[in-house]
């Protein structure tokens, strides 16, 4: 007879871990106990060696489907035979425990749990709310811990007596499953315009309004919907006018991948991330006999399609023929999405035509992810609901040290570092806006609250000295009376790939829009060596000027003007700009003049390394966006045009030294393109060809800088990377030299990783 003590440390906290411990003691005959002891599950058992071999083998094998295990440790102890144990138990956990439970993510409706919601003899039939332990909303109601009921949004609804003996009964799949309810105890939807609308079946009527061609605005776990048909034009449109988003694409929900495959691809690998229980947006191409609304993504080769992740999503799709529904978040443009019953029917007054709403309080907002793939890499794009708070192990970096990391400006997502564990939070969004700001602020206190944290040693924000978030770091390093630092754009982007991998030093291409460099100007094609806490600067691509500075993002004609302005004479620039460019000056000739007069005089113009901006000038030379109405969008559109090119065009490249910087000419790229003939043939394969040109020219940079270095990694970061084409022929071409090439896999490539380096580097800065 022997005797162990086993430790388990991961998600194991109100996921059904402890009943799964239950079951697989007892079906081995062996005798103890297991308890909660804080951040990790204590289990004593009593048996025969191989037994409590065949029991750690399970614990790893047989584990829940939501549960996670970081480590699992066994101590042998001691077989006194005078503390025998006569049977297994469950002991009721320890309350005052100190040090983090991590908390698990929303997790979609359980295949057990769907049977029952359309299984008519069921008490749960058509029931929207309904979960178990192995799935349902964790993050979304938690408001502090322990993780227990009381301490959810689930707490104003008592359970029924059937409800509590499934609660209470440990081999029952609801044992301590805290978002347990049914139609007799648990929250209701209802319809709603003007006032509440009675209806037998809320859900089945809002179907019904849905197809008749109105805008549902649909309350669902973590946030709202705005809920609109996608085989009309008509609806999409008065959705687009009445949100001003004429023309980012909107994400729709499909009842299953075989409805999905009848108007996009669905590679194996896509069909798994659709279906896992993380459920985000995966974003696929479009087929060739695609028959959605072309308003739903227009313009785009691709789309976001997500499966039902909740049994009310399920529900609707029961009710109707229809193959998608947009399903976007309802937010007024830049502002979080809105999550109060009073407040979804007030800021969406005008906008929705009908609520369907329910009574449970959503305690956080936490948007849907949304990833796509690189060949069959998987990018995130969106890291949040289904995935947050999950953390990331940065234990090599330490473990005693507390760090908040405030990220960027616009697509903002903060970090907390503690315990050895990084803490990336969902995603915030534009902090610019008043409403956002706020929200960033509640999310710190929410995430300081559920993981206890009692001290913050060090902040880390943007270079950028105006961003609300660098005065923000600031301000709670007074209230916890400890350093900021501040941590370049592409510095946290390369310390967030490196600590992705797990790698000490790379050499890592950072391609996004604009970042705020240590010279002052926009950096955003750069070439970085970055190991530890430290970085170096080995190339970048060009800087140009951009006249007007944000006005160069949106109207990108002015990129265009302002990089080939060195290689015309001014009759000729001007002329070529009114000739075939006119259209996209909002002010016409004078505008036109105006710009050349300021590139003359060096008036109002900042200067941009920025790869998004050279994206932008490809795409309006070729006419294929002419503004930006939303973020990434020219670059998107390029990446559409020549997703149907081939490379026919081979554009030459030229690199050359600034103060021993490798620089990439990209004026050169852009006006070969100018030199070939525009016209509809010779658009897709020209896009093709400069896309491919930018993209070379980048890893050529990269290369040069790990010959110089003796680096053997090279790695991409920032939003260009969400560029298939782009960053397969960076792969390519990095491989071909004989380099390892890193892309983010489980963190963003854009900015919804930075804060992630930022604390990275503050982290290792202190070490
Ligand atoms: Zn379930
Ligand atoms: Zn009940
Ligand atoms: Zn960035």
């Amino acid at each position: 007879m022997e005797k162990a003590r086993i430790l388990v440390q991961g998600i194991v906290q109100g996921v059904g871990f402890r009943p799964n411990v239950y079951r697989l003691a007892k079906d081995l005959e062996l005798k103890g106990c297991v308890r909660n002891l804080g951040n990790v599950v204590e289990i004593i058992v009593e048996g025969e060696k191989s037994d409590i071999q065949t029991f750690m083998r399970d614990l790893k094998l047989k584990r829940p489907p939501i549960s996670k295990i970081d480590s699992l440790e066994i101590q042998w102890l001691e077989a006194d035979t005078s503390s025998r144990f006569i049977d297994f138990q469950i002991l009721e956990s320890s309350k005052n425990f100190s040090g983090s439970s991590v908390i698990p993510p929303d997790v979609a409706t359980c295949d057990s749990c769907l049977g029952e919601v359309m299984k008519r003899a069921d008490r749960r039939y058509n029931y929207p709310f309904t979960a178990c332990t192995d799935c349902g909303p964790r993050f979304t109601v938690i408001s502090s811990i322990p993780y227990d009921r009381e301490r959810t949004s689930m707490e104003e609804f008592p359970l029924c007596p059937e409800c509590l003996v499934e609660y209470e009964n440990p081999v029952d799949r609801r044992y301590h499953a805290e978002a347990t309810c049914c139609p007799f105890c648990g929250p209701e939807v209802y319809l709603f315009r003007e006032g509440r609308i009675e209806s037998e079946n809320p859900i089945k009527e809002a179907i019904k309004l849905l197809d008749e061609g109105n805008i549902l605005a649909m309350k669902g776990i973590g946030g709202t919907h705005l809920v609109a048909k996608t085989t009309e034009d008509l609806p999409i449109q008065d959705l687009r006018r009445r949100l001003g988003r004429m023309n980012q694409p909107f994400a729709c929900m499909s009842p299953s991948v075989e409805t999905i495959r009848s108007f996009a691809e669905v590679a194996n690998y896509e069909e798994k991330t659709l279906k896992s229980r993380n459920r985000p947006i995966v974003v696929l191409k479009k087929k060739k006999d695609y028959f959605l609304s072309p308003n739903v993504a227009p313009e785009l080769h691709n789309l976001g399609v997500m499966l039902p992740y909740s049994a009310l999503h399920h529900l609707l799709f029961l009710y109707t023929d229809e193959p998608a529904y947009i399903m976007t978040s309802a937010n007024k443009p830049g502002e979080p999405m809105l999550i109060r019953n009073q407040e979804i029917i007030e800021k969406l007054d005008g906008i929705a035509d009908y609520y369907l709403l329910h009574n449970r309080k959503i305690i956080n907002r936490c948007d849907d992810s949304v990833v796509r793939f690189r060949g069959r890499e998987l990018a995130f794009i969106r890291r949040s609901r289904g995935y947050v708070p999950e953390p990331y192990d940065f234990s090599r970096i330490g473990k005693d040290l507390n760090v908040l990391a405030l990220g960027p400006e616009i697509d903002v997502t903060f970090s907390l570092f503690k315990d050895g564990y990084c803490y990336v939070s969902q995603h915030i969004g534009d902090t610019t806006k008043y409403e956002t700001f706020k929200y960033l602020q509640e999310a710190i206190e929410h995430l300081i609250a559920i993981t206890k944290t009692e001290r913050i040693d060090m902040l880390a924000c943007d270079l950028h000295p105006m961003f609300f978030t660098t005065k923000l770091a600031y301000e709670l390093g007074e209230r916890f009376e400890c350093p900021v630092l501040k941590v370049q754009h592409h510095h946290a982007h390369a310390a967030a790939l490196s600590m992705d991998w797990g790698v000490e030093e790379l050499i890592c291409i950072a391609a996004d829009g604009v970042g705020y460099g240590e010279d002052g100007t926009a950096w955003g094609g750069e070439i970085l060596h970055s190991w530890g806490a430290e970085y170096e600067r080995l190339g970048s691509l060009m800087p140009h000027n951009m006249p007007g500075g944000d006005l160069t993002t949106r109207y990108p004609v002015r990129m265009l003007m302002a990089m080939v302005y060195p290689h015309y004479d001014k009759d000729e620039l001007i002329g070529l700009m009114k000739k075939d460019y006119l259209d996209y000056f909002p002010h016409g000739k004078p505008e036109v003049e105006l710009i050349y007069r300021q590139l003359e005089r060096g008036f109002n113009i900042t200067k941009t390394t920025s790869t998004g901006r050279v994206l932008d000038a490809l795409a309006v030379a070729l006419r294929i966006c002419g503004e930006r109405t939303y973020e990434g969008e020219c670059a998107m559109k390029l990446e559409s045009a020549a997703y149907q090119g081939e490379d026919i065009f081979e554009l030459p490249l030229k690199i050359f030294k600034i103060n021993g910087r490798d620089i990439l000419d990209t004026s050169q790229i852009l006006l070969s393109v100018l030199e070939k003939k525009i016209e509809d043939e010779s658009i897709h394969n020209l896009a093709f060809s400069a896309q491919k040109a930018v993209s070379q020219g980048l890893a050529e940079l990269a290369i040069r800088a790990a010959d110089r270095t003796g680096v053997e990694l090279i790695g991409g970061s920032g939003g260009v990377f969400y560029n298939e084409a782009v960053s397969m022929t960076i792969k390519d071409v990095v491989e071909d030299a004989g380099y390892r090439f890193l892309q983010h896999r489980n963190s963003c490539a854009g900015d919804g990783s930075v804060s992630m380096g930022q604390a990275a580097v503050a982290a290792l800065s202190r070490k």
